[in-house]
């Protein structure tokens, strides 16, 4: 079987383009999580996201180099060029020290996407790491008349770059609309960004480097420029981000990482931006705080392979609203699924096109499968269509049972929810409110109280917000003549 070509959405001038890798192993990054409070389930997408990537590659018997960074400094709150760090301001707030946050959050992350079967990418660099090659890069950037100083630390020029905002395909107003409004004193234009920011004069960050421009600290944007140049070469194929990023941060990555490069050739060739989780009709934002995580959705009874199997059941590019009755459907589908697949145990080990093709070589009806199934990753990582296609599969009386168990094996290589191991009994739900602990309690009882306030006070978007967050950790909330009262679903 020859396969089809894969296809991949370039936000790089919008359009589905074939994707042929520039080197072998080909090359992606992808922009990592912020370490300064617990990753939430919307934060779980782009990794998902870029693990279906990584096994549509493997699919094709293509070898990737992944790397997925540590923001661990340079995030200012309300990623903004001035004011304070993240992760800093979480320290403050927690009493902890920077790299005690860091490291614990860091360690959140990885324990939700390992329970979210996300392939390990094979470096996570921190950008604490990183800061000589960051000032080096702006020396760089400075010697080739690129950027100003001033009091507030080293600026990128955007005038000088005159293909600035290309990926973006906005205006520049419409682009800071979008993205950034604060105001900096002496930056020449408005779509100028900070590549080192100087300490203010009275407030001492903790974490602190000397540079030609003064004692400070990174620009966010230039992390991810520095990072992946120093780990994937100059140019690389593949990078990845939600879409928030495409109007500003990967904006800013390419300006500096062209103007650094100075070829003429463009940094990196495909750009994948993965649309948000919303809850209640808005983005889920970790900043606003309260977003559920993976453990709220464990502890409400669901598998993490249920909500993978639901992030998969919509394209990526395609807003998802995270409620209760879609994670109740996902944790049936899947259970239906393994119910199905249990009996064909053990599976084969068909990760790429060419192995399951020959474990399906005696089956035309489980050929035909997989050829959909190619078809299918093929065509921009069309992960809800391979679901049906298996869901398909496990009910067609025509294939034999080595054939089922060769597509089983193929759709799972790229849905990756663990059917050949996953135990029925994991996905039997239901938890009592006395199973709860008192801290758990005491946290709804508080999501409760704000939800009455926020009605008291008319605030309608924020009372529906409450009770979506309410929703998500399966709570169910009762208007009564005596006050709200709780379950648990
Ligand atoms: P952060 O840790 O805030 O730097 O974000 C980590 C990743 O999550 C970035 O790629 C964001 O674009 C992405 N992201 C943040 N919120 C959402 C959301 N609600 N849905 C999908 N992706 C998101
Ligand atoms: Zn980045």
């Amino acid at each position: 079987m020859s396969g089809h070509q894969l296809r991949l959405y370039n936000s790089l001038g919008r359009r589905i383009e074939d994707f042929v890798p520039l080197s072998d192993p080909t090359t992606m990054y992808s922009c990592g999580p912020t370490v300064y409070a617990y990753p939430h389930l919307g934060n779980m997408r782009p990794y998902v996201v870029a693990d279906t990537v990584r096994r549509a590659l493997r699919w094709k018997g293509i070898g990737v180099h992944h790397v997925i960074n540590i923001t661990d400094v340079g995030h200012a709150v309300a990623d903004t060029d001035t004011g304070e760090d993240k992760v800093e301001a979480a320290a403050a707030r927690e009493r902890r020290s920077v790299q005690e946050i860091a490291e614990f959050y860091t360690r959140a992350f990885f324990d939700d996407i390992t329970a979210l079967n996300v392939l390990p990418a094979a470096e996570y660099p921190r950008a604490s790491a990183y800061v000589p090659q960051m000032i080096e890069f702006a020396e760089e950037l400075e010697k080739k008349g690129f950027t100003y100083q001033i009091p507030s630390g080293l600026y990128f020029d955007t005038a000088k770059d005159p293909s600035y905002g290309e990926l973006a395909q906005m205006d520049a107003e419409g682009q800071l609309e979008a993205a950034r409004v604060e105001p900096v004193e002496g930056r020449r234009h408005k779509t100028d960004f900070a590549l080192w920011r100087a300490e203010e004069p009275g407030r001492r960050r903790v974490m602190r480097w000397d540079s030609p421009w003064g004692c400070g600290a990174p620009g966010w944007h230039l992390e991810c420029s520095v990072m992946s140049i120093a780990l994937l070469g100059r140019h690389f194929d593949i990078h990845t981000g939600g879409v928030d990023h495409r109007e500003l941060h990967h904006v800013n990555e390419i300006a500096q990482s062209q103007a650094y490069l100075g070829d003429g050739v463009p940094w990196v060739r495909f750009w994948l931006h993965n649309e948000f989780l919303q809850l209640g009709a808005v983005k889920m934002a970790k900043s606003a705080g309260g977003a559920p995580r993976l453990a709220d959705l464990v502890k409400a009874g669901y598998h993490p392979m249920a909500f993978r199997l639901f992030l998969l059941g919509a394209h990526y590019r395609s807003q998802l609203d995270f409620t209760t009755a879609a994670m109740d459907a996902a944790q049936a589908t899947l259970r239906r699924l393994v119910a199905r697949v249990q009996p064909l145990r053990p599976l084969p080990k068909t990760d790429t096109l060419a192995a399951a093709a020959q474990a399906a070589s005696h089956d035309p009806a489980a050929a035909s499968a997989l050829d959909q199934i190619d078809a299918a990753i093929s065509a921009d990582l069309n992960t809800p269509k391979i679901l049906a296609i298996l869901q398909d599969a496990l009910r067609a009386p025509a294939m034999t049972p080595d054939g089922q168990r060769a597509v089983v094996a193929a759709a799972d290589a790229l849905l990756g929810l663990s059917l050949a191991t996953l135990d029925p009994a994991d996905l039997d739900q239901g938890r009592a409110k006395e199973d709860l602990t008192p801290a758990e309690q005491n946290d709804i009882e508080q999501l409760v109280a704000a939800r009455t306030q926020a009605r008291k006070e008319q605030d309608w978007s924020r009372a529906d917000q409450i009770r979506a967050e309410l929703d998500a950790r399966g709570v169910q909330v009762t208007d009564t003549a005596e006050g709200p009262v709780w379950q648990l679903r």
